[in-house]
């Protein structure tokens, strides 16, 4: 029994160091990638190859040509931090989605509804360079890995545990769910969602657009998302805290816009 409960945890050790780390660019971090990029790639393609089939896409010129145009001009940007990205960039028609997502390997969606808060070319820049920040990032294989990490620890926790009586067992085994969601999963994707402000700001500073939008953007964003969850239970950072963090990294940001 003894020799189960230590043998995975052992494993995962072995697969952690094995695997290594990958830095950040732009942040410098070091993170955790269990996954190959390629591999997480290919997934990713082909998933966003369903979701193209199954949602409407826009066919506003405007909307498109804006969304091709800065998201391009971001990439290039980005291109030294992700040299083997296969970009692309897909406008949805959903105007009740006030939202955009990526997938690692460069693919990225907009809805309609962005647009009732992105009003200039330069607010879009702040959806775009957030978004392009966590494919070059990596943010995606280091969610994957710490599942994956999350998982193995459940597992070795049921080995170590089959001597205990049921009803402790399933007790710690839920403490152990809750506590991994809340306080390994959650946090960090909550620190991801700050990166890629942080990072996607300087990418749009970089590609000439005035990082100042942010502030009005994120403004904006939070009087359309009243009534959200709190900080603590959601992934994206409150208003407030994103508003501070915004300054922090303002003079940076505007240097490399005037530099560029
Ligand atoms: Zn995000």
């Amino acid at each position: 029994m003894k020799f189960k409960f230590l043998l995975l945890p052992l494993t995962l050790l072995v697969l952690v160091f094995l695997s290594g780390c990958h830095t950040v660019p732009q942040t410098g971090r070091s993170a955790l990638h269990l996954v190959p990029n390629d591999q997480l790639a290919s997934m990713s393609a082909a998933q966003f190859g369903q979701l193209k089939q199954e949602t409407p896409i826009s066919r506003d010129p405007t909307y498109n040509a804006m969304v091709r145009r800065v998201g391009e001009r971001i990439a290039y940007v980005a291109a030294p931090d992700m040299p083997n990205a296969q970009w692309e960039f897909v406008v949805f028609e959903d105007d009740s989605q006030i939202n955009a997502f990526a997938m690692p390997g460069g693919k990225v969606a907009v809805y309609t509804g962005i647009f009732k808060v992105a009003k200039t070319e330069d607010d879009l820049a702040i959806v775009m360079g957030h978004e392009v920040a966590h494919v070059a990032a990596g943010h995606g294989n280091e969610r994957v890995s710490q599942q994956l990490l999350a998982a193995g620890g459940a597992l070795a926790l049921q080995f170590g545990t089959s001597d205990m009586d049921s009803g402790d067992r399933q007790l710690l085994m839920a403490a152990y769910g809750a506590g991994t969601t809340v306080g390994v999963i959650l946090p960090y994707s909550r620190y991801h969602e700050s990166e890629a402000d942080e990072i996607g700001l300087l990418y749009a500073a970089k590609a000439g657009y005035d990082p100042r939008a942010a502030i009005g953007f994120w403004e904006r964003m939070a009087q359309q998302s009243q009534g959200a969850p709190p900080e603590f239970l959601s992934t994206h950072p409150a208003g407030a805290t994103r508003a501070r963090k915004l300054n922090e990294i303002m003079p940076k940001a505007m240097e490399a816009y005037r530099n560029r």
